[in-house]
């Protein structure tokens, strides 16, 4: 677990208006922030910034109390769930949620003792031998979950992990978003454009526009401004 806080952070691709501009922020340890803002407002940019993908232009951030901003994705220990999942199609459910067990080359015994771990919280533990091809999209967007609950990271990061599901299922995944991230007290950073997702899973919620914070407020403040 661990704090992200980033201050003056700029984003500037090619020399257009900046896709995030001056955007410092505190998201506290355990805490789960929404990050929501209409299309192109810079949501993935700036979790991008967090995870590593992307370089930042100017400013700093500060994970766990480290100065990340030239760490690579890999040296700064946090779980990211994409929107298209990610999973690895030949390899098994099994080894699709050791995978970073296997890269940081833990033990075949404890991968074994975690996956199952993992699998048994997500409800997948009679899928691990399939290959992602035969999962529902709800299955599958499980086992990219449980790629990123299987090793104790800082924070978990998610961007619109939802939006290929369809209402019935989003709802279910919503649910289920939420319990594990309560379960596990992990700090959350969790990108979306869905008003429900945003009203319901956070703690804060961070409005984004033309790369500038606009407000950032509880979602019950949200709710109850006029
Ligand atoms: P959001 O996730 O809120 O939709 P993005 O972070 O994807 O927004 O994009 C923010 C702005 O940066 C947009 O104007 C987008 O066109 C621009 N942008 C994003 N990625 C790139 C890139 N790789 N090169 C140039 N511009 C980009
Ligand atoms: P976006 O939809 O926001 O553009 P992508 O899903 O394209 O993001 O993924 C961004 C990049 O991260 C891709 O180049 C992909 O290969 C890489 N990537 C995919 N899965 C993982 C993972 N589990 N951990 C780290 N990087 C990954």
């Amino acid at each position: 677990m661990a704090s992200i806080e980033m201050s003056h952070i700029v984003k500037q691709y090619g020399d257009g208006y900046p896709a995030v501009n001056d955007v410092s922020l505190d998201i506290a340890d355990g805490e789960f922030m929404i990050l929501v803002g209409p299309s192109g407002c810079g949501k993935s940019t700036l979790l991008r910034m967090i995870v590593g993908l992307e370089d930042i232009t100017s400013g700093d951030m500060v994970i766990a109390g480290n100065r990340v901003n030239d760490k690579a994705p890999r040296d700064r220990n946090l779980s990211m769930v994409f929107q298209n999942y990610a999973l690895y199609p030949h390899l098994s459910v099994f080894e699709n949620i050791a995978f970073p067990l296997r890269l940081a080359k833990v033990p075949d015994g404890e991968v074994q003792k975690r996956v199952e771990e993992a699998a048994g919280v997500l409800e997948l533990k009679e899928h691990l031998q399939r290959k992602p091809a035969n999962l529902s999209g709800g299955q599958r967007q499980r086992v990219a979950m449980g790629r990123a609950i299987v090793r104790a990271a800082d924070a978990f990061l998610f961007d619109e992990p939802l939006s290929n599901l369809d209402a019935k299922l989003r709802g279910q995944m919503r649910t289920e978003i939420a319990r594990l991230q309560r379960r596990l007290g992990i700090t959350t950073v969790y990108v979306t454009h869905d008003q429900t997702e945003a009203m319901t899973l956070g703690d804060r919620v961070c409005v984004l526009r033309k790369g500038v914070i606009q407000q950032v407020a509880s979602p019950r403040e949200l709710y109850e401004q006029p």
